[in-house]
C-alpha cells in the first residue's frame, strides 16, 4: 500500500514549509555554543515582562481547557483596535487564520492570487485544499520597489474563480511595503466575490507615513480580512497566537472551521498582557530601527546590495548562490535564512537582532565572504 496514492491531490504535490533552523538542532549537529539565530524574525528582546508574568499566573489553571471563545483577549484587542470582538478570529499563530481562510473560501473549483516572492504559507494553504494558485510577477524595479508586489499584475489575474487574494504588507521575505493610496485603489477595483487578505504580521514595526493601517478600510470593504500576530513585534512566537479582523459574516465563517481550542490558555493570557505593554513595544521598534540602519549601512560599506526593508529583517544579495554562504555561516554559529524557495537564490534573509547579534553576524559574514 502506497499512502501517496491515497492522499488528496493537493497534498500529494505539497512541499512542507521550511522553517528557520532551530538553535538546538545546530548545537546537536556542530557541537558549538553561543549560536546566534537571525532566521525567523523573532524579537531579540524576548517577551514583555507583563506577558511572562501572565504566563506564570496561568500555570495554575493548565488542567482546564482554554476559553474557546478567547473572551479576554478578544475584548482587549477590540478595545485597542476599535472593532467589535465578534469581528476577531483568534488563531494558533496567524498561520492558522490564513489556513482557516483557505478552508472556508477555497476549493478545487476556485483559485487564490498572490505575488512572486510572497510569504510561503500562501501557496501551501492554497494547494492543500486543491485550489489553483495564480502568481503575479513582482515589480522589476520600474513601476514600484523591486521585488515588491505589483498590484496591477495581481488585478489582471482576477477572474470569476478567484476567491482569495493574499497580500503581505510589508512582505516577508522582501521587506517591501505597499502605500496607502495604491492599496486603497486596488481594493476599490477588486470585485466582491474575491476576498482580500492583508497580512500585517509586521504592522507594529512600520513607521513610514504612507504605510496604511488596513483595519481602517474594514467598513468600506466587506471582502477584506486583516491578519496580525503576536509572534513578531510582541515576541511570543513560541506560544502561537495570531488573529484576523474582518466583517462579522466572514468571522462567523472562519469560526465554523476553527478548532474549538486552537489557542492555548497561556497564549491567550500572555497575548492580552503583552497588548498593554506600550513601553515594551516602543523599545522593540526602536531597537529594530537602529538595527535596520546598522545592517543597511554595513551592506553599503561592503558593496552588497539589499532590498530596502520596513520589517524586522533584511534580504541581502550576496552576489552569488546564497546556499553555500548560508552553510558557511552555520559553521560560524550564525543561522540566517536562504530564500531560494522564494525565488531569490542569491539572497539571504537576516533578522534584525540585538546590536551584539548583528555584530556577530557581520563579522561571520566578512570571514565567509573573505571581506
Ligand atoms: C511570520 C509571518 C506570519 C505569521 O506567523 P505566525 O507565527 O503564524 O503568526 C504571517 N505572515 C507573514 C508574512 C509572516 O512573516
Amino acid at each position: 500500500m502506497n499512502p501517496e496514492q491515497l492522499a488528496v491531490e493537493g497534498v500529494r504535490k505539497l512541499t512542507p514549509y521550511q522553517p528557520g533552523k532551530p538553535i538546538a538542532e545546530l548545537e546537536r549537529e556542530m557541537g558549538i555554543p553561543n549560536i546566534v539565530k537571525l532566521a525567523s524574525n523573532e524579537n531579540p528582546l524576548g517577551p514583555s515582562p507583563k506577558a511572562l508574568e501572565a504566563i506564570r499566573s496561568g500555570l495554575g489553571t493548565l488542567r482546564l481547557y482554554p476559553d474557546a471563545g478567547g473572551f479576554e483577549l478578544k475584548s482587549a484587542l477590540a478595545g485597542k483596535l476599535g472593532v467589535e470582538p465578534a469581528q476577531i478570529t483568534l488563531g494558533n499563530g496567524s498561520n492558522d487564520v490564513l489556513e482557516l481562510a483557505a478552508r472556508a473560501f477555497l476549493s478545487v473549483a476556485s483559485s487564490a492570487i498572490f505575488s512572486q516572492h510572497a510569504f510561503a504559507v500562501y501557496p501551501i494553504v492554497t494547494q492543500a485544499v486543491g485550489a489553483s494558485a495564480c502568481v503575479a510577477k513582482a515589480h522589476d524595479g520600474s513601476g514600484g520597489p523591486r521585488h515588491g508586489h505589483d498590484l496591477d499584475a495581481m488585478l489582471e489575474l482576477i477572474n470569476t474563480r478567484t476567491r482569495l487574494i493574499f497580500i503581505a504588507n510589508p512582505n516577508n521575505p522582501t521587506g517591501t511595503y505597499l502605500k496607502r493610496g495604491d492599496l486603497a485603489g486596488f481594493l476599490r477595483k477588486v470585485p466582491e466575490h474575491a476576498l482580500v487578505v492583508i497580512d500585517e504580521a509586521y504592522f507594529e514595526y512600520v513607521s513610514e507615513p504612507d504605510y496604511p493601517n488596513a483595519l481602517e478600510w474594514l467598513d468600506d470593504f466587506p471582502n477584506l480580512i486583516v491578519t496580525r500576530t503576536f509572534s513578531k513585534a510582541y515576541g511570543l512566537a513560541g506560544l502561537r497566537v495570531g488573529y484576523a479582523v474582518s466583517s462579522l459574516g466572514i468571522a462567523d465563517l472562519l469560526n465554523r472551521v476553527r478548532q474549538p481550542f486552537n489557542v492555548n490558555s497561556l497564549g491567550l493570557a500572555a497575548a492580552a498582557a503583552a497588548l498593554s505593554d506600550d513601553d515594551y513595544l516602543q523599545r522593540t521598534v526602536a531597537l529594530n530601527s537602529e538595527g535596520l540602519v546598522m545592517l543597511a549601512e554595513a551592506m553599503v560599506k561592503r558593496g552588497l546590495a539589499y532590498v530596502p526593508s520596513v520589517g524586522n529583517f533584511i534580504a541581502i544579495d550576496v552576489g552569488r548562490s546564497a546556499l553555500p554562504v548560508y552553510d558557511a555561516l552555520l559553521r560560524e554559529g550564525v543561522i540566517v535564512r536562504p530564500i531560494a524557495n522564494y525565488g531569490l537564490p542569491n539572497h539571504l534573509r537576516v533578522t534584525v537582532g540585538a546590536v551584539r547579534e548583528n555584530r556577530v553576524f557581520l563579522a561571520a559574514l566578512d570571514r565567509v565572504l573573505g571581506l
